[in-house]
Formats: structure tokens, sequence, C-alpha cells
């Protein structure tokens, strides 16, 4: 009885050695079976901001070939927290709320889903997001913890900023986003989610000034992804996130490189 249990023991922990041997992370990423997708804008002169946010600055200071005939390059940005391809750390709308730096790995690394609500957009600028567009299809990654991006169909219009932000004559602002109520709805509703998305400006639609979605998700903790690069096909669930901004301790927000691993096989099922 005693042998058998050292053999069973020996069994079970060698069977655990062995799963955890073949669970080393780049053997799965770097197999092939995988693709790294970038869903950052470049910072340039055409980087879109909204008003009271500092566009991307690139100052050339240092750029020559030295005496040795090496070259030597050593430049100067400034930009505002919020503009480009950025994240809103809940201290954006919160004075208690969670500041960029804070916001832990765990959040940060996480899995994607991408909501494609395109159809229902049909590329109306003053489209709001209720809560029926949803009901059928907001997939929460089983109840575990995960970032969502809503896919407005909004990227296609980024190199034409007239067009992405909406801009009137008396320079009022139209392009989707999501409503009180849907915000209201996933803090409520989906503890699991982390953070949230969109390919558009603003989580808030452009017209809106009450800005209720931001302030719904800064009060519940989530922290939010605004022009999300989605000019690409990406699976709807299956990859994973790398949402990693500046650490800027005392951040309300900061630029970021988002990115995406997904499998090149999209699953089957969720
Ligand atoms: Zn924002």
């Amino acid at each position: 009885m005693a042998n058998l249990v050292v053999v069973l023991t020996y069994i079970l922990v060698s069977g655990i050695f062995i799963s955890k041997a073949l669970a080393n992370l780049n053997d799965i990423i770097f197999n092939g079976d995988y693709e790294f997708i970038d869903l950052t804008y470049p910072f340039d002169e055409h980087t879109v901001y909204l008003p009271n946010t500092k566009n991307f600055e690139f100052t050339k200071k240092i750029e020559r070939f030295q005496n040795d005939g090496t070259w030597y390059s050593s430049n100067e940005f400034v930009v505002g927290e919020q503009a480009g391809t950025h994240i809103d750390a809940p201290y954006h709308f919160k004075a208690t709320g969670q500041c960029v730096g804070d916001i832990p790995l765990d959040k940060l690394i996480i899995p994607l889903i991408i909501a494609d609500i395109g159809s229902s957009v049909n590329n109306d600028s003053n489209f709001v997001l209720y809560k029926h567009h949803l009901d059928f299809m907001l997939n929460d990654n089983m109840g575990k913890p995960c970032f969502i991006i809503f896919k407005f169909g909004w990227s296609k219009f980024y190199k034409d900023k007239n067009k992405y932000l909406g801009i009137t004559k008396n320079n009022t602002f139209n392009f989707p986003g999501l409503s009180g109520e849907v915000a209201e709805w996933i803090t409520s509703s989906y503890k699991n989610i982390v953070g949230i998305g969109v390919d558009t400006a603003s989580v808030d639609p452009g017209s809106g000034t009450d800005f209720f979605a931001h302030k719904t998700f800064a009060n519940a903790g989530l922290f939010i992804v605004e022009n999300v690069k989605l000019d690409q096909p990406v699976p709807e669930y299956g990859c994973t996130a790398l949402i990693l901004p500046m650490k800027i301790s005392s951040g309300s927000g900061a630029p970021l490189r988002l990115v995406a691993i997904c499998p090149k096989q999209i699953p089957t099922h969720f």
C-alpha cells in the first residue's frame, strides 16, 4: 500500500512537472500559432487629440553624425495625457481613483474581448450605444477578468480628423459612444470587466457634455482606452491584450502601446 502511495505520488508530481514544462509561455506564443496585432496609432503630426489636451509635439534636438562617423540622435516630445491612443486612469474622473502608475499589471495583461457593434452603428456619427443593442452579444469571457473593446467601426475615419471627430461649423463633436445606461449596466452586472476600450476619441458620445460613461467607469475603478486602432481584423475572443501605458506616477492618463496577442486560427467556440 505504501508503495502504491509512493508510485501515485510520483505520477502526480511528475505529471504536474511535465504539464508545467509544456505550459512554458514562450513555447506557446512563439510556436507560430499566434500573431501580434498593434492596436495603437503612431504618435506624430497626425495624432488626434481633443480640446484641452496638448497635441504630440516632437522636437529634434540632436541628430547628427559625430566626428568618428557614428550616428547619434536624442530628441524630445511633449504630449497631453489624453492624446492619441491612450489610457484614462480612474483618477481622470474620480479624486480618489487609481492613477496610471497604480494600475496593477494583472489588469493590464488580460484576456481581450471585441464587441463588434459596427453593423448597428452603420457609420452614424450620432449613434449612442444602449443596452438593447447588446443584450444578445455582450461576451464577458465567461465571468473571468477581461478587457472589452467596443468596435464602432470608426478607425477607418482616423486619417480624416474632421470626419473622425465629426467636427461641425460650431466646433462641436459628433462621434458614437456609450450611453450612461450601458456604463451602469456593465459596472453593475459585469464585475469581471476591468477596462473599456473604444475605437473613437472618447467612451462618451462626441455630442455629450456630461461624461456620464467616463464618470461611471471611474467610480467603479475601471480604466478606459480611447482611440484604439481597429482597422484590421481582430478575433472577437481568444486574444490577450497588453495594455501598457507610460508609468506616470500621478497621471490621470497616459499614451500607451496597446497590443493583442491572437491565435491565427480563430477559436470556433468561446
Ligand atoms: Zn477619456
